[in-house]
């Protein structure tokens, strides 16, 4: 549509009170600007607000949801109050009942995240004719926007243009079920024709009852963006296919359309957090250089799965008010995930007389999980509603979850990874080394005379609190792997040196404390802030280690050997891990690769399922088959004082069982929420 060259000065024109001009409004239709045939307030004979005439907003923002639709935990297949869409929904409409001039968005990260999401989209793909049930929660909830996050790319472009009736992707989606709402996302575009995936904006006309009592239609201008390192998280889908663009390139492009169209409020759905580091345009979290760019009134954040402004994350960084919650002036907000909170912008317009102007916004968190003023917990119920919409499809999760697939003799359990205990990684490697070789025996002959190495990390040792991976001797069952391996990461092979699988565990070994042995005083052994995703053991083909917690970093891996001699820095190895691992190793290892040439095989499977498959192939997983590859340990050296660590509560057991000798309980909290241990380096 075209637009007469006035608009652009006079956009505020557009602003008018409802009536016949919501009309004209509804008549130009699609996103595109409905200014051109909109009349003035005073020819269209409706009221135009006084000067000083003031309104209120509430803005609200979910984020990460990863189809926690229902507060219910798939891995423990037991009700959780510490998630779940349904009790956010009890804050949402008490937020709409106190203010009714509420919007509400999505920033992503949406589709997938839970047995259920998987459900969906691999075991019983849902149809053209059927509602995602995250989207069946959501469009009850009326949401008026949503952006696109990188894991709404996991299970490839067909399956998410499908479920959100994308035509953009496949005309033949056009008439699919889906989400009532738009979603958009302004630097995700098809490489075949150079057009977005998705709109990059929409400009929604909302009404509003203004403080003279009247209602009023603004033009909301949402843009949405997405990170562009989804290229390599999702290389199997979206290499070919589409291609991102800059996030702050792309908001200095459309939101001065977005002005010039009439919007009376532009707010940015970033799908990412706050960075200081410099620009670029590949950039992850880029809301921090978005708050840049001239003509937003609000940003939206998420991806970091953090909270955004509680006065703790993000402090100390130039131009950010993490108790105010701006950047750079702008108001901001990240509403924490998996619907354990929303975000609440409270936002007051004022009516200058030609335009809206806003004249204060307030950024805080709602959680689901909050306390009274007297500390005293409050549990925000669940909408029943929710869970009487999608009731069917969690019924059929749960069963699935159940379904059994093999057996274990013995306690699957992460309680002692980080002390050698391996019964968690040496079925994940053991798995992983399967899956490549019956691919690789048929199709990388190439490459079947190097070793092939294994790379597995505990997942859940109750980094942010996402507790311990811990099986029990019985049956086995896919919601235990799904447990076992939280991701739905895909399987990935890397040929790389001796001397890159030295630097990859010394990575690894940044999960400890330097430990100074004559200190009298207790030492920590974990440094807290090392995520326990990031500490890989690698195992296969006889490799054994160990590592001195007393050096600094980059000095810990002493004693690397195959098969009893010392490894070949300049042997080739193959090393079996995940997408993640594969494409961002040089990242992590702190290495240049010439090209993406190292990654040498990239499975179209999850690595979940490789597990699954391996555990239906063993039937029944023993200790002495599965579990006693403990081919890596520390440097034996006498301390002074403790070298303590905490785990799961009085687990003691646990690393008994596992053949670990050199561990004793110290202490257990008071609450039973957890034990301390000692680790005795000398023995
Ligand atoms: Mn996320
Ligand atoms: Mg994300």
């Amino acid at each position: 549509m075209n637009h007469p060259a006035f608009l652009f000065t006079s956009r505020r024109a557009a602003l008018v009170a409802i009536g016949s001009v919501s009309l004209a409004l509804a008549a130009c239709g699609g996103g595109s600007s409905t200014a051109s045939t909109t009349p003035t307030p005073d020819t269209a004979g409706a009221a135009t607000p006084a000067a000083g005439t003031k309104l209120s907003l509430s803005m609200v923002e979910t984020t990460d949801l990863h189809t926690n639709v229902l507060s219910y935990d798939y891995y423990t297949t037991k009700d959780t109050n510490t998630l779940g869409l349904d009790r956010a929904a009890t804050l949402i409409q008490a937020i709409r009942k106190d203010n009714p001039n509420t919007l509400l968005f999505d920033n992503g990260d949406t589709i997938q995240g839970t047995a259920l999401a998987d459900y969906q989209a691999t075991v019983e793909r849902v149809s053209c004719d059927q509602t995602l049930a995250i989207f069946k929660a959501m469009n009850y909830l009326k949401y008026d926007a949503m952006s696109v996050g990188n894991h709404e790319f996991n299970y490839g472009l067909d399956f998410l243009s499908q479920v959100t009736h994308n035509a953009n992707w496949n005309p033949q989606y056009a008439n699919c079920k889906g989400p009532d709402f738009p979603l958009v996302t302004a630097n995700v575009y098809k490489s075949a024709d150079k057009q977005g995936l998705y709109a990059p904006y929409t400009l929604l006309d909302r009404k509003f009852t203004a403080s003279d009592g009247k209602a009023y239609t603004l033009k909301i201008g949402v843009i949405g963006f997405t990170p562009p390192p989804i290229m390599q998280w999702d290389k199997r889908w979206l290499e070919g296919n589409v291609y991102t663009e800059g996030v702050k390139e792309m908001a200095a492009k459309y939101v001065p359309e977005m002005r010039g169209k009439g919007a009376d409020l532009v707010v940015a759905l970033v799908h990412g957090g706050i960075s200081t580091a410099p620009y670029s345009p590949t950039m992850e979290n880029a809301a921090y250089y978005v708050a840049d760019v001239p003509g937003i009134d609000a940003i939206f954040m998420g991806h970091s799965h953090s909270y955004f402004p509680d006065g703790k994350n993000y402090a100390n960084i130039k131009g950010v008010d993490n108790v105010k919650g701006t950047i750079k002036g702008v108001p901001a907000i990240m509403g924490g995930f998996w619907g354990n909170s929303v975000g609440l912008m409270k936002m007051d317009l004022s009516w200058d007389g030609k335009q809206w102007k806003v004249s204060s916004a307030t950024s805080s968190l709602q959680s689901i999980n909050a306390k009274d003023a007297s500390g005293a917990a409050v549990i925000i119920p669940a909408d029943p509603a929710i869970k009487a919409l999608i009731q069917a499809e969690h019924d059929a999760t749960v069963k699935y979850v159940n379904t059994p697939i093999g057996a274990t003799e013995y306690r699957i359990a992460s309680q002692f990874t980080q002390v050698g205990d391996v019964s968690v990684v040496q079925l994940i490697n053991d798995a992983q080394i399967a899956a490549y070789k019956s691919y690789a025996d048929a199709n990388l002959q190439q490459y079947a005379s190097l070793p092939v190495l294994s790379a597995a990390a505990p997942f859940k040792m109750n980094f942010r609190a996402t507790g311990y991976t811990d099986i029990p001797v019985g049956g086995v069952a896919i919601k235990n792997m799904a447990d076992l391996y939280v991701y739905p990461n895909t399987l990935q092979a890397v040929k790389v040196t001796g001397a890159d699988v030295k630097l990859w565990l010394e990575k690894s070994a940044q999960y400890f404390n330097t430990i100074d042995p004559s200190k009298t005083a207790d030492q920590q052994l974990i440094n807290p802030t090392f995520p326990s995703y990031n500490f890989d053991v690698i195992q296969g083909a006889g490799l054994t280690y160990q590592i001195d917690v007393t050096k600094p970093v980059g000095q810990r891996i002493v004693n690397l050997q195959m098969k009893g001699a010392a490894l070949d820095p300049n042997a080739e190895v193959i090393v079996v891990t995940n997408n993640y691992r594969a494409s961002g190793l040089g990242k992590f290892i702190g290495k240049t690769f010439p090209d993406s040439s190292y990654v040498i095989y990239e499975s179209p499977d999850e690595n979940r399922e490789a597990i699954i498959a391996y555990v239906k192939a063993q039937q029944t997983l023993t200790r002495s088959k599965n579990a006693s590859n403990r081919n890596w340990g520390f440097v034996k050296t006498p301390t002074a004082g403790k070298v303590l660590f905490e785990s799961g509560p009085n687990a003691l057991q646990i690393a008994i069982d596992d053949g670990i000798t050199n561990v004793t309980l110290d202490s257990t909290k008071p609450d039973g929420s957890a034990s301390i241990y000692q680790i005795h380096l000398g023995q």
